[in-house]
């Protein structure tokens, strides 16, 4: 890793934090003293199939993406909504069987995490995700929470 400043590649790791698939390092460049972060990610070779039948790479920053559109306008910090996506990312991978996961069972998994931090969120998730048929059904998702 060099240094974005000096592009020094000597380094040291003044602190270091990690949080399900991401890990954080704050290092210091030895050469000029400034500070700055890296980010260290796993990645593996996912593949989310659609009902279509096509398939997809699992992308974090799609999924993140999505997350924060769900969440607009709610109260939620940009730091919970990082934890809701690792959650998520980690179950993701947990459940993939042999590189593959549905579509539907990626859709399960955000419902239920958004279920556990906002339930408007939910709500709004699930109304779209499970293509609520009528009125109905979408009442009684409702009337689930209560
Ligand atoms: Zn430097």
């Amino acid at each position: 890793m060099l240094c974005p400043y000096c592009t020094a590649s000597e380094t040291k790791v003044t602190d270091k934090r990690d949080s399900g698939s991401e890990a954080r390092r704050r290092r210091e460049c030895l050469k000029c003293g400034k500070r700055f972060t890296t980010y260290e990610r796993v990645e593996l070779d996912l593949s989310v199939i659609k009902k279509d039948g096509r398939r997809q790479k699992f992308s974090r920053d799609k999924l993140m993406e999505g997350i924060v559109n769900n969440l607009e306008k709610r109260p939620i910090s940009s730091e919970k909504i990082d934890r809701l996506v690792d959650t998520i990312e980690a179950r993701v991978y947990r459940t993939a069987k042999d590189k593959d996961i549905s579509s539907s069972k990626v859709g399960d998994i955000v419902m239920a995490e958004l279920k556990k931090v906002d339930k408007v969120a939910y709500i709004r998730f699930a109304a779209v995700y499970r293509d609520f048929a009528d009125i109905d059904d979408f009442k009684k998702e409702i009337g689930k929470l209560k």
